[in-house]
């Protein structure tokens, strides 16, 4: 039986290991989707953005093409979870990218509690990036200095994110981190902004974090000394 807990958000490390540049762990495709049918993350050596749909996982590459992903990919930090939203809501007009996520904001049950948040749409336009694969020991902040932008206009697709609480940086990132993949499964990535026309937004609200720890030489001897926050800004947002 799947290991899946409705009320859980599983996590597969802390974000600061990859904040390091620790780019190898253990978890494999097969042990993420135990965790859930739902969620994002990225690969061992940072080889492209992780989206994990319906079942189903996808590598969007440094160029944004969707590959398929098999059980024994390994990755260094992923999220996930059993996707069972507690409310749907359509949105039938256009909202810009901050009417979007006053949107969001409105939808959170608080903003002290993660969440996980599904938008089946149909964009204006969506701007994603990929990451390219990426050295181990590499920070992040600086690895993602080599992402790559793609541009969607007129798109069926799905956001695919969560949210997190302001007091977590050291483990996931504050605040809305999505991916995106087209409806024909093509193409995708990190999402940098989105303008949306219509669609329907579902979202799920967590009691409990289920944070696992990657048992590596490198994890367990790591000195964690850089300031989780402001590299986030710098990895995630920009
Ligand atoms: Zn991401």
């Amino acid at each position: 039986m799947p290991q899946t807990n409705a009320s859980a958000l599983y996590m597969s490390s802390p974000i600061n290991a990859l904040l390091e540049g620790l780019f190898e762990a253990p978890t494999s495709m097969a042990e993420l989707k135990q965790h859930g049918n739902f969620g994002i993350g990225t690969f061992n050596d940072l080889d492209g953005e992780l989206i994990l749909i319906d079942g189903q996982i996808f590598r969007l590459a440094v160029d944004g093409a969707a590959h398929a992903v098999t059980d024994e990919v390994l990755t260094p930090f992923a999220c996930a979870c059993q996707f069972a939203p507690l409310s749907s809501e359509n949105i039938a007009e256009p909202l810009l990218y901050k009417e979007l996520e006053t949107l969001y904001e409105q939808v959170l049950i608080s903003p002290n509690a993660p969440h996980a948040l599904r938008l089946d749409g149909y964009f204006k336009s969506v701007r994603t990036r990929s990451v390219p694969r990426t050295a181990n020991y590499t920070p992040l902040a600086d690895a993602t200095d080599k992402q790559q932008l793609r541009e969607f206009n007129d798109i069926h697709g799905t956001l695919v994110g969560f949210y997190c609480p302001p007091f977590i940086p050291s483990v996931n990132v504050p605040g809305f981190h999505f991916h995106f993949i087209t409806d024909d499964r093509s193409a995708g990535g990190h999402l940098l902004h989105c303008d949306l026309q219509s669609g329907e937004l579902s979202v799920q609200f967590f009691r409990r974090i289920d944070l696992a720890l990657p048992i590596t030489q490198d994890y367990l001897t790591a000195d964690f000394q850089r300031d989780a926050q402001s590299d986030l800004e710098k990895a995630e947002k920009e």
